[in-house]
């Protein structure tokens, strides 16, 4: 199995998808008219709130995703990091899901390192923190530590529902962040676009 991977890279070189596909159509943007029983509140007055959807399709089909995966709010950017952008992520108390969807963006798929973009295992060397799962107390202060031990400037990332708004366990602990990334989980075309962005475009 492993020879055959190697002789269809060989054969076709690069396999690695230029343009968003297959896209998870339910961690895009959501829209729709009506009044709808969101457990997480994510529908106001008939306007969706990424923030707070946990995508449980409990709105459907009222509600319905639109394939538009730019849902991240970004409310800083850093054209210091165009070249090289590396992220160190952090559990505060995911169930897991948000992690197995960073870790794809590493995958011959995604393959982010080709956006300049690096995983570092120490906050050291890391330009963005990147927070997974509903912040608590315990939590908060090791946080504060790893960003206290990061160079100048630096970023901090909040990855999914929980980690933004609580998602299905109510409120977070508020987090000052200039990258907010909803969904639960995010889809990985979501992380691509925010860190792309983030990190002032493509190298
Ligand atoms: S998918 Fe679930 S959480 Fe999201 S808006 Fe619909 S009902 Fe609310
Ligand atoms: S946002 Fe969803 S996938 Fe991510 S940690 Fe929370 S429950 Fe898990």
């Amino acid at each position: 199995m492993k020879n055959w991977w190697f002789l269809r890279g060989v054969r076709k070189g690069i396999l690695t998808e230029k343009t968003p596909k297959d896209i998870a159509e339910w961690s895009t943007e959501i829209e729709g008219k009506g009044v709808v029983n969101c457990p997480t509140k994510a529908i106001e007055n008939g306007k969706w709130i990424a923030e707070r959807c946990i995508f449980c399709r409990r709105c459907y089909p009222n509600y319905k995703p639109n394939l538009n995966y730019e849902i991240s709010i970004i409310k800083g950017t850093q054209k210091l990091f165009k070249k090289s952008f590396f992220i160190y992520p952090i559990d505060a108390g995911s169930c897991g899901g948000c992690n197995m969807e960073i870790k794809l963006i590493s995958s011959p798929q995604y393959d982010m390192t080709r956006f300049g973009i690096f995983f570092t295992n120490t906050p050291r060397h890391a330009d963005a923190i990147i927070v997974m799962g509903t912040l608590t107390e315990k939590m908060k202060e090791v946080i504060k530590e790893a960003y206290n031990a990061m160079p100048e400037p630096k970023l901090v990332v909040l990855l999914g529902t929980c980690a933004i708004s609580g998602g299905i366990l109510g409120e977070a602990i508020p987090l000052e962040a200039s990258v907010l990334i909803p969904g639960c989980p995010p889809n990985p075309y979501t992380i691509l676009d925010a860190l792309i962005k983030v990190k002032g475009g493509k190298k």
